[in-house]
């Protein structure tokens, strides 16, 4: 079983020297226990919180250690009833290529029906990233038909999913993106209302003034993925009684400080603004996959991947992931 382990912690930018291949053999499985070929390894920017040692709300990924990452393959051996080789599956299985499951695993593998919906399609817009944008959107900002809705890093796995169902509930939905051909597919594939390329507008006054022009009604809810200055020429056309998803701060995570410049824009604009992890939501997830599994079965929610090839791609695909070299869910192909 070939696997990925962290071998160092990261000082400033991660490299691939943080990481290292190995491989050990996988032993027989004993009663209750399940095999699973992973199938595709989902990259995510989580991760590159669990290389450091301080501690956030998740454990570090301890060294030496196959590296934390959700799969989605297929039962190959199985002494557990509930699982019958064949059976499509996602869970928890780590940067490897095979996942040996222990006993009690029904809690931690989930059976995928895989007829309507592509089983990649389990780690993106019908998995954690689909269900991340469900929550920050209809759970925090709550949005009414004909509100203007903004999305950060709207290209990827989270932003693309978060303006279609703001879409979808009848709201103005603006993504901003890196270059010119993530924000022509945001507009183009996804249906959003206007996409800004914010590496074209490098200072704080010209990205707000774009902002101005694609939200002529101010903005009434935000979904923060990226930090930064992006954050702030957002915070500038917050309208009163706006709401803020914070989801995530990638443009900090490598380890670049991401300060918010004017906090009082907050009081000024009666703002609510909600961090969340949503992992700590189990209980909506049911009812957040069903709109998401829908949407995308019918074609309604669409979504693109970037598929690296073989395990050992994932270190590289992972730092590209947190400099935006990705073009959608990024994804490691095991098989
Ligand atoms: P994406 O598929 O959106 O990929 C990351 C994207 O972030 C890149 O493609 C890039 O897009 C953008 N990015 C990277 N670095 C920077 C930077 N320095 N400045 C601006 N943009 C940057 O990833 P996900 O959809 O998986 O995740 C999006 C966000 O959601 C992340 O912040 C993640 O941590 C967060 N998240 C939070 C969860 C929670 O429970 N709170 C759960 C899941 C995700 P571009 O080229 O457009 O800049």
């Amino acid at each position: 079983n070939r696997q990925i382990l962290l071998a160092s912690r990261p000082e400033g930018e991660a490299t691939v020297a943080n990481f290292r291949l190995a491989e050990a053999p996988i032993a027989p499985l004993e009663d209750g226990e399940v095999l699973v070929r992973n199938h595709f390894l989902s990259l995510d920017p989580y991760m590159r919180g669990r290389m450091n040692e301080s501690k956030s709300y998740a454990q570090p990924q301890p060294l030496d250690e196959v590296m934390i990452g959700g799969t989605a393959g297929e039962v190959v051996a199985s002494r557990n009833a509930h699982f019958q080789v064949g059976d499509a599956v996602v869970g928890m299985g780590g940067w490897q290529e095979y996942q040996r499951v222990p006993a009690g695993a029904r809690g931690v593998l989930q059976k995928v029906d895989t007829r309507h919906v592509p089983l990649s399609a389990y780690l993106g817009a019908v998995g954690m990233p689909g269900v991340t944008a469900w929550y920050g959107l209809t759970q925090i900002i709550a949005p009414k038909a004909g509100e203007t809705v903004v999305v950060s890093a709207a290209s990827g796995a989270v932003g693309g999913a978060v303006g279609q169902l703001a879409k979808v509930r009848g709201c103005r939905a603006v993504g901003l993106a890196g270059g010119p051909d993530k924000c022509a597919y945001v507009v183009n594939e996804l249906g959003f209302d206007a996409c800004i390329d914010y590496k074209a507008h490098p200072d704080l006054k010209s990205l707000s003034k774009a902002l101005k022009e694609a939200c002529p009604n101010g903005i009434d809810g935000y979904f923060e993925n990226v930090g930064g200055m992006i954050l702030d020429a957002v915070m500038l056309r917050m309208n009163a009684f706006s709401r803020m998803a914070l989801c995530g701060m990638i443009a900090g995570y490598d380890g670049t400080p991401t300060p918010m410049s004017n906090p009082a824009l907050i009081l000024i604009n009666r703002m609510k603004v909600e961090g969340f992890i949503v992992s700590e939501h189990m209980n909506l997830w049911p009812e957040a996959l069903k709109e998401l599994g829908t949407l995308v079965a019918t074609g309604k929610l669409k979504y693109r991947e970037t598929v690296a090839q073989g395990l050992e791609s994932a270190p590289e695909a992972f730092l590209g992931l947190l400099k935006g070299r990705n073009f959608g869910k990024q994804l490691v192909k095991l098989i």
